[in-house]
């Protein structure tokens, strides 16, 4: 049915860069066998799922959107679609994506715009846009993501669904191509908090060959989400986010959801968080910089693209014809951003400045914390924007990400929820719950609570 309704959609949407019609129809029988046989896979065996096209799969190819990676079929699984493999999970396919996770609508991708479901002339949010569209549009009922400033809970705000970033090392990063590597959390999409937190279970927990995976627990996030209570729970609503600049419609939700909480039992203050209002500008020095660096493996060498290699060039030449052929604008852009930041003699003025920043960040996580249980505020301060609107404004384009970069700075937990449609546009919204790192279950309490 998923995949019928694929065909039936997708040249609307444009969701998916890749589907595996044939290994999905096999996937399920070998399920369906396993459990037949008294396999005990879990209770998500047998459902289809859409990988963002940043996982590495085995069976099919992953691009990371890029053109640079064109082709290219990984040798191996990343460990996220590998556990879900092992759990019976059906992959339908690979999902569209902004160019190694650099953007916040899915029109960095090398292979066209996905599209809104809720309004196919808006953008689905990013970079995780095909998953959150594929979702929405009833492609699949599960997604996997990634987010790294905010590219699981932005799109998954803007297209009314559940997404959470995970606590930094609690699910693996292991065969995902990297855009930030102390920023990159793989995440759930799902249209429920229970669906959400089975399916971030079912990925999670310590994997050796990541060496900032967490050796602990998985924090108990589908018990969390069945219990769905805030009784008693400590709300902080973050006070530097909100008010002026937002959307009406947006403020307008999210306030309600303050009052349903109180409503629910919860004990909800303010709390100021300063540094979060430098959070964009650190996270546009660090982010570039780590990935000025990942970048640098895209070398003609050893995968996909290799242009001008003809005998008559040197391996400089061909790796600079390739890189120039095969990176997309924003790309560049943040490759050349980074390697400045981190050039010496600005090397302490800009990339040192920005871990400082990212310091204070935490400290007010922190802080936050030694009163309340959870943080609240907007997923984004805007609806989905029409696609193009902010295509030549990267600046506009980064305030998509104002409230969700402070949590991936700090490396800690948060998960967006549907609060309701923006009255002027009659568009989702998200509210965004955050926790500190390995207390993911609290953010799926209260996103069970009030969803
Ligand atoms: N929009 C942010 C960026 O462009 C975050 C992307 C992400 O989380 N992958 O970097």
């Amino acid at each position: 049915a998923y995949l019928d309704r694929i065909d039936a959609v997708e040249p609307d949407i444009n969701a998916f860069l890749h589907v595996g019609r044939d290994s999905a129809l096999e996937q399920a029988r070998t399920a369906d066998r396993r459990r037949a046989d008294g396999e005990d896979l879990g209770p998500l065996a047998g459902v289809p799922i859409a990988h963002k096209d940043v996982f590495c799969t085995k069976d099919m190819p992953t691009t990371a959107a890029s053109k640079i990676l064109e082709g290219w079929q990984p040798p191996y699984d990343a460990t996220v679609t590998a556990r879900l493999r092992d759990a019976g999970l059906v992959i339908l396919g690979k999902t569209n994506m902004d160019e190694f996770a650099m953007g916040s609508s899915t029109e960095n991708s090398a292979y066209g715009a996905t599209r809104n479901p809720w309004d196919t002339a808006r953008v689905p949010g990013g970079s995780s846009g095909g998953s959150s569209a594929a979702v929405a549009a009833f492609e699949a009922p599960l997604a996997t993501g990634t987010d790294t400033g905010g590219s699981i809970r932005q799109p998954a705000a803007v297209t009314g669904l559940v997404g959470a970033k995970p606590t930094y090392g609690g699910s693996s990063r292991y065969g995902v191509i990297a855009f930030a590597s102390s920023l990159d959390t793989p995440g759930p999409f799902a249209r429920t908090v229970l669906d959400a937190a089975l399916l971030h279970e079912a990925f999670s927990g310590h994997d050796p060959r990541d060496s900032t995976s967490v050796d602990a627990p998985v924090p108990g996030v589908v018990e969390a989400a069945r219990r769905a209570d805030v009784q008693g729970l400590r709300v902080g609503v973050v006070k530097e986010f909100g008010g002026e600049g937002y959307q009406p419609g947006v403020t307008q939700r999210f306030q309600e959801s303050v009052e349903l909480l109180e409503s629910l039992g919860a004990k909800v203050v303010e709390v100021s968080c300063p540094s979060f209002t430098s959070a964009l500008a650190a996270y546009y020095l660090i982010a570039p910089s780590e990935a000025s660096s990942n970048l640098a493996r895209f070398d003609a060498m050893r995968y996909g693209l290799r242009v001008g290699d003809d005998g008559t060039r040197s391996a400089e030449e061909v790796m600079s014809l390739t890189r120039a052929k095969g990176f997309g604008p924003e790309v560049k852009r943040r490759i050349i951003l980074g390697t400045y930041a981190l050039s010496s003699g600005y090397y302490d003025a800009y990339y040192g400045s920005a871990q400082q920043v990212r310091t204070l960040i935490k400290r007010d996580f922190d802080a936050a914390f030694e009163h309340v249980d959870v943080l609240v505020s907007p997923t984004t301060p805007t609806t989905a924007f029409p696609i193009g609107e902010r295509a030549d404004d990267p600046m506009a384009m980064y305030l998509a990400d104002l409230c969700t970069i402070p949590t991936n700075l700090a490396g800690n937990a948060a998960l967006s929820v549907p609060c309701g449609l923006a009255p002027e546009d009659g568009l989702p919204v998200g509210l965004q719950i955050m926790a500190p790192a390995l207390a993911d279950d609290r953010t799926y309490r209260a996103g069970a609570a009030v969803e």
